[in-house]
């Protein structure tokens, strides 16, 4: 009996240690996974910005665009900046590479390539598109690619528009103030001195929800700020950004900050970051 005892005990003393054991482990990945995981961090956004071309400050827009919607989102930032010395010609080299979008959760464009007109190369640029990956389409990428014969680009963007009015002040006023990327944004905003894009056609999938007003034209306005479905793909535009007086603007940063999360399923009913997509999430848990 005593020995069976000392088994007895030897055997509970074991199970005990062993519970012991696993409870410390379990401790053990508690403490480390709080420690390493603050409350409501999700993975930033890995977003790829396009950026050059023709007729604008792009060395400065890609500071403002990047920093900015860095200070309101959690999104990191690859950004390929060519082709100011080409002008419209320019064909941007990552387009070249296969899996161009591999390793993105969504793709800027705020390129001017007006006078690029390959049917292959423009629609190698849309097709991770059409296949689900997200886009945002700032300005001239309106105007980018605009005299290809193929279609692919214009139902990417969600509108058609072959010219632009002078740059002047003009109003932006909001058609769907319910829509989350507009949450926020005035329903009447007079826009820094920019050029309004004259939008002749619509493509299914594309929801205007602001249009800017021709100056002393009431009646002539063209859709300024949309959201787009392409294939999988949400995509949010914007035609409003000429110069850096626009873009530097609040409201401007927070209305394209929102169109990215939205484009990635990160933007609320509210017009808010979903948890861990906003840096006040990151502020409240330090
Ligand atoms: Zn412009």
């Amino acid at each position: 009996m005593k020995i069976l005892n000392d088994r007895t005990h030897g055997e509970l003393s074991r199970e005990a240690q062993g519970s012991n054991f696993r409870y410390l482990c379990w401790l053990l990945v508690v403490l480390v996974s709080c420690w390493c995981t603050p409350v409501n961090a999700g993975e930033p956004l890995r977003a790829l910005l396009v950026t050059g071309g023709c007729c604008h400050d792009y060395e400065s827009q890609k500071k403002i665009l990047t920093e900015g919607i860095s200070a309101r989102a959690n999104v990191d930032w690859t950004v390929i900046h060519e082709g100011d010395d080409e002008g419209k010609n320019h064909k941007f080299s990552i387009y070249g590479k296969p899996d161009w979008t591999k390793g993105f959760d969504v793709v800027v464009h705020n390129e001017c390539s007006g006078f690029v007109t390959n049917v292959d190369w423009v629609e190698r640029i849309t097709q991770p598109h059409f296949e689900g990956v997200p886009a945002v389409v700032i300005h001239c990428a309106i105007h980018s690619y605009r005299q290809s014969t193929t279609d692919e680009w214009r139902k990417l963007l969600g509108v058609s528009s072959y010219r632009h009015q002078a740059r002047r002040p003009f109003e932006v006023v909001t058609l769907q103030p319910q829509h989350p990327v507009v949450k926020g944004f005035p329903v009447r905003w007079q826009d820094s001195p920019d050029e309004l894009y004259e939008v002749t056609k619509l493509w299914p999938g594309c929801l205007p929800l602001a249009e800017g007003v021709t100056p002393g034209e009431d009646k002539n306005r063209h859709p300024v700020i949309w959201v787009n479905t392409y294939g999988k793909a949400r995509v949010f535009g914007t035609t409003l950004g000429h110069g850096n007086d626009t873009m530097e603007r609040k409201e401007y940063l927070d209305l394209v900050t929102r169109g990215l999360l939205w484009s990635c399923h990160k933007l609320d009913d509210e017009g808010r970051p979903k948890s861990g997509f906003g840096k006040q999430d990151e502020a409240r848990s330090k």
